[in-house]
């Protein structure tokens, strides 16, 4: 369970970034969150991984609490969140499976994983990943040689080898066209459903969070103005 009580962000400009939000997210769910840009879906998800810190109000994310959590904790949760952008991130220089196994640098960062001596069970860990996203025959390309479409997905394999017990993903197809979007949304939907693991996906395209959102959340200046399923979702937002 993510569980919101009463959480306001405020950034050091001044700018209220979230407004007295209260919100639960039951494990499992597939949740898409609406709204136009500066509304505060970035801020709300990025909350969630501890990289924006809540500045009043409560933050539950599994049994931590995020609000007022130290470093390491933050550090411990950020093992256990992983996090999709529109931009991919990759190390484009460098293999698919590199990449991939970057998420495994995430969960475990004992010194081998460091210097690259990945043991095999990260390894498997890696190829599952690529399995389930379907490129398992491009794990040796150059992530570069790869199309957007490709990208999000070694993105979404990255994440994946981390294990997470919650996906984050801050616009993951805004820069896709729509095919290749519905594509990335529908990997995200099945894997959901395939793994239970708790998604959160931004989107600013109203359609494609009726067709994916199970639960559709509506945001509006840093607050929670609508919260329903797709049907109800019509002309609320
Ligand atoms: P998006 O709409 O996709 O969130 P933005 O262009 O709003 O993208 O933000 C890009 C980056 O700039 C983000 O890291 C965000 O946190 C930061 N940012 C957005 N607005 C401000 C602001 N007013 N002052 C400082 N940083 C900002
Ligand atoms: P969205 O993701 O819906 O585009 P954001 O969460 O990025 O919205 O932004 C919410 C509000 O917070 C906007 O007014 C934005 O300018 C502001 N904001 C976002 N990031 C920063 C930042 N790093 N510093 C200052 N203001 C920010």
């Amino acid at each position: 369970m993510i569980r919101f009580s009463d959480v306001s962000v405020r950034y050091p400009t001044g700018t209220l970034g979230l407004d007295s939000i209260d919100l639960e997210i039951p494990d499992g769910q597939f949740v898409v969150v609406v709204g136009l840009s500066g509304a505060g879906k970035s801020t709300l998800v990025r909350t969630i991984n501890g990289l924006v810190p809540v500045t009043s109000g409560t933050l539950e994310v599994g049994d931590r609490t995020v609000s007022g959590a130290s470093k390491r904790a933050l550090r411990k949760l950020r093992a256990e969140v992983g996090m999709i952008f529109q931009s991919f991130n990759l190390v484009t220089r460098t293999s698919v499976m590199n990449n991939v196994l970057l998420g495994r640098l995430h969960a475990t960062s004992t010194l081998r994983s460091l210097v690259g001596a990945w043991k095999a069970s990260d390894t498997e860990l890696a190829f599952e990943a690529l399995e389930r996203v379907g490129i398992v025959d491009k794990a040796y390309v150059r992530a570069s040689q790869l199309s957007g479409g490709q990208q999000q997905r070694v993105a979404i394999a990255r994440v994946l080898a981390q294990q997470p017990q919650v996906i984050l993903a801050d616009e993951p197809v805004a820069s896709l066209d729509p095919p290749t979007a519905n594509q990335v949304m529908r990997d995200l939907q099945r894997i959901n459903r395939e793994l239970g693991i708790t998604t959160v996906v931004n989107l600013h395209f109203l359609d494609l969070a009726r067709t994916y959102g199970q639960r559709i959340i509506g945001m509006r200046a840093g607050k929670v103005v609508f919260d329903g399923t797709a049907d109800q979702a019509d002309d609320a937002v």
